[in-house]
């Protein structure tokens, strides 16, 4: 069996020359992360003794940073909200819904995280509210469970929102629950088209206030024209949005739910060897087919803790909304 690697050790050990290679480059975002998951679970963070009274056998419990990106810290705080969640769920049936970022939108939210990605939630959310409500569709007012992600498989800047939906809802008039069909809870070009209306007026109209800034390569977005230039493909583009039919029963929603709201950009599950030729990794290539798509990867250190720290959040921004 080979040796376990983690996240931390790629940090502790590649770490500094990060550091010193992008001094000035780093945010204190980064910088804060970048320590957390160097020293979680080890005696920088202090620890205690944990000793059994009947037999007088002992361990040193060393703290952990509780980083909500660190993904040692993931399991724990999984299991918590896992439990808070149980309470909950409904004895209905539970879609998926993804909705996704065009690319040339996510490289507007990349340099304009907190705004855009809290429009890619509103937006999200609002579309599905309103297709359910329209009596041509579902006619009920719906609850939503939202988690975002930002990454792709191979960690590079991917921004989606993963929402868990229950198969019906309650009647305008709230007397009653109204189901939707076994399979079927929503179409999904009808959602793709409000999505991209609403997602992109508000962008502009963030534009428009000011609330967007643009550096380095795209800079010349600051101006008006530039920016409606840049963003005339997407108008005319199909908005994809992905939706599944129900889980098997609500123990399955909620574990699959985990899955999606306390993950990081990789798991260390996925390492395979850290060594002088980089860090290689599992991940999806959705080119492919069935069994192929598991792939392996190899990125230069560097490249790899720059693809994880392209995946911090702003400071108070809530990833898993209700
Ligand atoms: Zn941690
Ligand atoms: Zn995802």
């Amino acid at each position: 069996m080979r040796a376990s690697i983690e996240v931390a050790d790629i940090f502790r050990t590649a770490g500094p020359a990060y550091r010193a290679a992008h001094a000035g480059h780093l945010s204190l975002a980064e910088l804060k992360l970048m320590s957390a998951i160097e020293h979680c679970r080890t005696a920088a963070l202090g620890g205690h003794v944990e000793a059994c009274e009947a037999c007088g056998q002992w361990r040193i419990a060393y703290n952990s940073c509780r980083n909500r990106h660190c993904p040692k810290c993931q399991g724990a705080a999984a299991r918590t909200w896992l439990a808070a969640r149980k309470a909950e769920l409904l004895p209905v049936g539970y879609f998926h819904v993804v909705f996704t970022l065009p690319a040339e939108v996510a490289v507007i939210a990349f340099q304009n995280k907190a705004a855009v990605y809290d429009l890619l939630f509103k937006a999200a959310s609002e579309t599905m509210l309103t297709i359910a409500a329209d009596p041509k569709h579902l006619g009920a007012r719906i609850g939503i469970t939202a988690v975002l992600h930002t990454w792709g498989s191979a960690m590079t800047h991917h921004p989606h929102v993963h929402m868990i939906v229950p198969g019906g809802g309650i009647s305008p008039d709230g007397s009653r629950w109204i189901s939707s069909r076994p399979a079927f809870l929503l179409p999904v070009r009808v959602l793709g088209k409000l999505f991209r209306r609403l997602f992109l007026t508000r962008l502009v109209a963030l534009h428009d206030a000011g609330r967007l800034s643009f550096f380095g390569s795209m800079a010349h977005l600051t101006d008006r024209r530039a920016f409606l230039r840049h963003l005339a493909p997407v108008r005319k583009k199909r908005w994809v949005i992905y939706a599944k039919a129900p889980f098997a029963g609500p123990e399955a929603v909620l574990a699959y739910l985990s899955r999606y709201t306390h993950r990081v950009a990789i798991s260390n599950s996925r390492l395979i060897r850290f060594d002088e030729s980089g860090v290689t990794f599992r991940y999806k290539d959705y080119r492919h087919e069935g069994a192929d798509r598991q792939q392996l990867m190899t990125l230069a250190t560097d490249e790899f803790i720059r693809r994880f720290l392209l995946h911090v959040l702003p400071k108070g921004f809530h990833r898993i909304r209700h």
